[in-house]
């Protein structure tokens, strides 16, 4: 099996063979970022396959390594259900693809595929059966889904829309490349730290109004989602997180809450591990290929 986290600016090819790995990057010509043999994956620019002739040859290339192939993709999937399920995406991401099937077994965004890796462990435990998860993913865009029990166990997830990146922070602002205009992640992603820090992200993280600026509005934005779903835990996850301060970021939630100060029983934690899209990918795949008979 091929598992791929397609991103905004990354993307990263597992495999679950390491030969077959080998023969992948003997025949590529993908500009490699980093090539893990141990753990079997390698990630590289995903400018490097958002062209229509680049994304089939890649395509291909994977094909005659292994047949088996299940991503994420950056942008909504609709799923038709049926003998062979179909996946339709649709992402300005990928414009040639938009209202397209990709021919893989599995196809999800990767908000989701984040968000059930860490409800795998989250609704293991009894005392959360009754809870609710929200995973939070910073990285080149921003996204974020949410899961009770019942979304875990059935895969009530797959056919909805989680677009949380582009809740409208501000219509008469910028355009965002989806189309639309002052989205949430012009204000939030990996891309504004980097204007904000003049080419480099991490320098907002550094200087203290730039940080008080980024905090103001992100902390907005997780106020907005928690008014809209109160979850009992929030992960946050994506290149971003890596830097993110949650105490702090916690603490401007709560002194800015609705009507007063909150003190919020919600646990803010951070997961920054480079596989965690992929291995919730696979999780799911396995518990869709087990229910699929019973989805709607
Ligand atoms: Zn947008």
């Amino acid at each position: 099996m091929i598992a791929l986290d397609i991103g905004g600016t990354k993307t990263l090819a597992w495999f679950s063979c390491r030969k077959r790995m080998d023969k992948f990057l003997r025949y590529s010509h993908l500009n490699l970022k980093k090539i893990n043999h141990e753990e079997k994956f390698c990630i590289f620019d995903t400018n490097s396959i958002n062209r229509e002739d680049d994304f089939f040859e890649f395509v291909s290339l994977l094909k005659s390594v292994d047949e088996n192939i299940i991503s994420t993709f950056p942008g909504i999937v609709e799923m038709e259900l049926g003998e062979k399920p179909r996946f339709k995406v649709f992402s300005k991401r990928f414009p040639f693809l938009i209202g397209n099937y990709l021919d893989f077994d599995f196809v999800i965004n990767d908000a989701p595929a984040f968000t059930y890796y860490h409800a795998l462990s989250f609704f293991n435990r009894k005392e959360n059966k009754d809870k609710t998860l929200l995973g939070v993913v910073i990285g080149t865009g921003v996204n974020a889904a949410y899961m009770n029990y019942w979304d875990f166990r059935r895969l009530n997830f797959i056919n909805r829309f989680f677009e949380a990146g582009h809740i409208s922070f501000d219509r008469s602002s910028n355009t965002c490349f989806c189309g639309r205009s002052g989205c949430a992640e012009l204000y939030l992603s990996g891309r504004y730290l980097e204007k904000l820090g003049n080419g480099d992200p991490r320098e907002v993280f550094m200087q203290d109004d730039l940080k008080e600026k980024y905090y103001s509005r992100l902390a907005d934005y997780i106020i907005s989602l928690i008014v809209t779903i109160s979850p009992h835990e929030i992960v946050f996850g994506g290149g971003v997180s890596k830097d993110l301060n949650l105490k702090d970021l916690k603490q401007m939630v709560e002194n800015n809450f609705p009507h007063s100060k909150m003190k919020l029983n919600i646990n803010f934690r951070k997961d920054v591990s480079a596989l965690s899209n992929v291995k919730g990918l696979i999780e799911i795949y396995r518990s869709f290929r087990r229910i699929r008979r019973f989805l709607y």
